[in-house]
């Protein structure tokens, strides 16, 4: 760890929102902290309420809610116009017959519809379940059927990929199309909010899958509290941001960061169609002046593989960047701080958990390669084997003292897989392994599963990966456990070189010292493979180390019969 703690990154002069961290964190109630939201005055909630509808009763109406951008097509809404539209769309739903607590899939390109469809369902106190639009037929079947859904909302063209027949619980497919072209009299202005209590269902989503099938985890509206304080503090949301979270919302990033918390801070948000392209990423910040922007590590490795194409982009409108879904590596924040001019700010928190956790806030220093500091309002138990708090320096279990307003309401149909998180009186059990600092960084080591044991030593991958691609030909890595008979296991990496190095014996051997030498001996990998790619999930494009390691294991037994 004295490695990692070298490098501090100051924060940059400015106002934020929370300006003292230490002060915050020993005063703060989740009670206190959300009297801003509507519901605290009026004790009526419902999450689509408090996240558009309350701002138009504000007197915001004719502010900007969303730019959304797709190659040469450029829309914007007002926030009174996203909530007629979402009126539009809630009426019909109640024309349909859905009541409170259906499950109504929302299966739609990243287009304002696609939000808006989540908040109709939501208003009328349905529980929404967004799908990524890159699902193949398997993954919207399985996702569908696994809590019944009974109404699906898609358009012409993905409705390709609804295998009806296979979904028997599905009643009704509303099309975008069809709603768009029924007329709605906004004028009518029906009250269309279904009241709820804090405990109903607000959103399912599945996870990633990135350690087995992908587990339904359900929402209550509740967690608008986290939403909006984790928006307001670790976002930095400011009204006149101008908002970019590049995940679609059938991800819980894309849903609970891209939708609820910034439009709960009243930001303006961008929409942007289309896949991954580093020139339109870019274009997309310098037109729409970008201030506040939130992706992951395999974007910005991404971007960071493209060289200088930075310079060619006016980049000066971004004020405040943040990362989230897998390690973000120092290389990363070092190549952004010192080509970009900006820090990224790693955030880590789970599907399960419903909001930020672990967060790096602008106003406090960067120790790259830690994921930040307990949000105020969550405190972070480092635990061993048997469930006891461990001190600080050591690897344990991430785990954090439950409950609070996020938190997962259940695993749909899986109470078993549900009392799994909290197997120890008082905690939330992650499933990743984590060291916490004196000054309450803490810092990712892996998976509980993907932990390598060799030769007694407990490696973490994240290091020995973040390490690996600082050599400048190593564009991406991942490490896992080979079984070994004398080791129990030894550090193999699998790697991606850069265009320009030809793989040969004496640069994977180079590459091999150059961990030995700047991380230590013992992790550094034994052997090192190159590979044109590496597996990812399907669609979130996290990197399946299992998948790397169940490979070698079944190569390990055949060796053995
Ligand atoms: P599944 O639960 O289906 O196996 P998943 O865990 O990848 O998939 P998510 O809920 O999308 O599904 O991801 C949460 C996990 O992502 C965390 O448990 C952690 O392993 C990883 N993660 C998220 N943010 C970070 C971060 N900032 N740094 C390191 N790891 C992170
Ligand atoms: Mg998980």
């Amino acid at each position: 760890m004295s490695d990692l703690e070298t490098k501090i990154i100051s924060p940059v002069p400015g106002s934020y929102n929370l300006a003292n961290y230490q002060e915050t964190k020993a005063s703060f109630t989740w009670e206190d902290t959300a009297q801003e939201l509507s519901f605290h005055k009026t004790g009526k909630l419902n999450a689509a309420y408090e996240t558009v509808d309350r701002h138009v009763d504000e007197g915001y109406g004719d502010k900007i809610a969303l730019h959304y951008v797709n190659d040469d097509e450029h829309r914007t809404l007002t926030f009174k116009e996203v909530k007629d539209k979402t009126d539009h769309y809630a009426r019909i739903l109640l024309n349909n017959g859905v009541t409170k607590g259906d499950r109504v899939f929302i299966f739609l390109p990243k287009t304002p519809e696609c939000y808006i469809s989540i908040l109709a369902v939501i208003k009328i106190g349905a529980i929404a379940g967004p799908l990524f639009e890159a699902f193949m037929e398997d993954a919207v079947k399985d996702r569908i059927n696994d809590c019944q859904g009974t109404v699906l909302i898609t358009d012409n063209e993905l409705v390709k990929r609804v295998p009806k027949k296979d979904i028997p619980s599905l009643e009704t497919i509303l099309f975008t199309e069809e709603i768009e072209a029924t007329p709605y009299d906004s004028s009518r202005q029906e009250d269309l909010v279904e009241w709820v209590d804090e405990d109903d269902g607000l959103i399912i989503h599945y996870t990633s899958g990135s350690t087995g099938k992908p587990k339904g985890v359900l929402h209550a509206h509740r967690a608008v509290t986290h939403h909006y304080q984790s928006g307001k503090w670790v976002l930095d949301i400011k009204e006149e941001d101008v908002y970019w979270c590049t995940s679609h919302p059938g991800w819980v990033t894309g849903s609970v960061y891209g939708l609820f918390a910034p439009w709960l801070n009243r930001a303006t948000i961008v929409i942007q169609g289309g896949r991954f392209s580093a020139e339109k990423w870019y274009q997309l910040i310098e037109d729409l002046k970008v201030t506040t922007w939130y992706s992951a590590p395999t974007a910005f490795r991404m971007l960071m593989s493209q060289g200088d194409l930075y310079k060619s982009y006016d980049l000066s409108s971004i004020r405040h960047v943040l990362s989230v879904g897998e390690p973000l590596n120092p290389e990363v924040i070092n190549w952004a701080w010192n080509k970009l001019g900006f820090r990224i700010h790693d955030t880590w928190w789970m599907t399960e958990t419903g909001g930020h956790l672990i967060v790096n806030l602008p106003t406090e220093p960067i120790k790259p390669g830690s994921m930040g500091r307990p949000f105020p309002g969550i405190e972070v138990g480092i635990l061993d084997a048997e469930g006891n708090e461990l001190p600080h320096g050591s690897v344990g279990q991430l785990a954090i003292r439950a409950p609070w307003p996020g938190l997962m309401k259940e695993i749909w149909g899986n109470k078993d897989k549900f009392d799994s998180y909290f197997q120890y009186e008082g905690w939330y059990i992650s499933g990743d392994l984590a060291v916490q600092d004196q000054e309450g960084y803490v810092f990712f080591q892996g998976r509980d599963d993907d932990m390598i044991n060799s030769a007694g030593e407990r490696i973490g991958p994240f290091e020995v990966e973040s390490k690996l691609i600082e050599h400048p030909a190593v564009v991406e890595a991942a490490v896992v456990g080979k079984p070994d008979p004398i080791r129990g296991e030894l550090v193999k990496a699998f790697i991606t070189l850069g265009n320009n190095y030809p793989e040969t014996k004496e640069l994977l051997e180079e590459i091999r010292i150059f961990v030995r030498k700047n991380l230590s001996a013992h992790a550094a990998p034994r052997e090192i493979e190159v590979v044109k790619e590496l597996p990812k999930t399907k669609i979130s494009g996290k990197i399946l180390r299992r998948k790397l390691k169940q490979a070698e294991i079944e190569k390990s037994e055949k060796l053995h019969v």
